[in-house]
């Protein structure tokens, strides 16, 4: 993961800490390196200006220049700041209301919405709680049997929904269903087309609507970079998202999504997918993750 973003800022840490004094010509010279490096990891460029601006006011303030280690004390700043950058705190789910807690997947075609609801479904049975899948995308049948097959690989119950069904009676039925069953969550996976249409975000506001979902996911392939942020943006503008999933992180990501999607979109990335199994998701910790980045 991201093996280019920390080839090149170990390269910056190590420049660092050879130097025994720092000047701020170093940390000028430092910034440099790391704008090009997180430019190049397709970091959004406001994200980069900025965060690059914080790192060196912060760097070049005295209490970095005149510390012991300089360079160790630049590199805990960019810790910091990467930390912050990706949203500091993350308590994964918020499932805080009457039962059933619905929870919206929302996406692109091929983004991992149904990979997603299977994983999240599979965390919550683990947590003790009754869970109901469901899928509204009448548009592709095999994705809706995609969903049953892995509810029933799950030991989950799957909503009995099928492609001849409009996509707001599935909605409604399904919510019926969850409380008559008294589930305690309803995971309800929707259609995605290929590219941002109108018909769609239409259809995703209904479902909305009708499900008044506790949380709103916008599942996003994160080898896509930039445009895998400029896609949330968009579904932002049109539904209250409350949290993003970045899907695929096992791929040759260069980790300008995971760096950028919470500075341009204001949500949190919440979940992280690590493999196409159903076991492969994990809470994104963005103090983990910048650990990581900075090796
Ligand atoms: P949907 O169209 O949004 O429902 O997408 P799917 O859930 O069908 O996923 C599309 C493809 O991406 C499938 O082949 C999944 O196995 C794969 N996939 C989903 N999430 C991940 C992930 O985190 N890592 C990897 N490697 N593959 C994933």
């Amino acid at each position: 993961m991201f093996e280019n973003l920390s080839n090149r800022l170990q390269q910056v840490v190590k420049t660092l800490r050879g130097h025994a004094r720092l000047t701020e010509e170093n940390i000028t010279d430092a910034m440099r390196e790391v704008r090009m490096a997180l430019l190049e990891a397709d970091v959004a460029l406001p994200v980069v200006k900025d965060f690059v601006s914080q790192v060196k006011e912060r760097a070049v303030g005295r209490e970095v220049l005149q510390s012991l280690s300089p360079g160790q004390a630049v590199i805990q700043v960019v810790h910091e700041e990467l930390t912050r950058l990706m949203g500091e705190q993350n308590v994964g789910l918020n499932l805080a209301t009457n039962p059933p807690a619905i929870v919206l997947m929302a996406g692109l075609q091929g983004s991992g919405k149904t990979t997603t609801s299977a994983k999240l479904a599979r965390l919550l049975k683990a947590d003790k709680k009754k869970v109901l899948l469901a899928s509204a995308d009448v548009y592709r049948p095999a994705a809706i049997e995609q969903l049953k097959t892995l509810a029933k690989s799950l030991e989950v119950d799957c909503f009995d929904s099928n492609a001849t069904q409009k996509p707001a009676d599935i909605a409604a039925q399904a919510l019926d269903f969850a409380k008559r069953h008294f589930y305690d969550v309803l995971i309800f996976d929707t259609a995605g087309r290929l590219g941002i249409d109108e018909a769609m975000m239409a259809e995703i506001k209904q479902l909305h609507e009708i499900l008044s979902p506790i949380e709103t996911l916008f599942v996003v392939d994160a080898m896509q970079g930039q445009d895998a942020v400029n896609t949330a943006r968009a579904f932002g503008e049109t539904l209250p998202l409350t949290g993003v999933v970045l899907t695929k992180l096992d791929g040759d990501a260069r980790g300008g999504a995971a760096l950028s999607v919470r500075h341009v979109t204001g949500k949190p990335i919440k979940y992280i997918g690590v493999s196409e199994k159903v076991d492969g998701i994990e809470l994104f910790h963005p103090e983990r993750m910048a650990s990581r980045v900075l090796g």
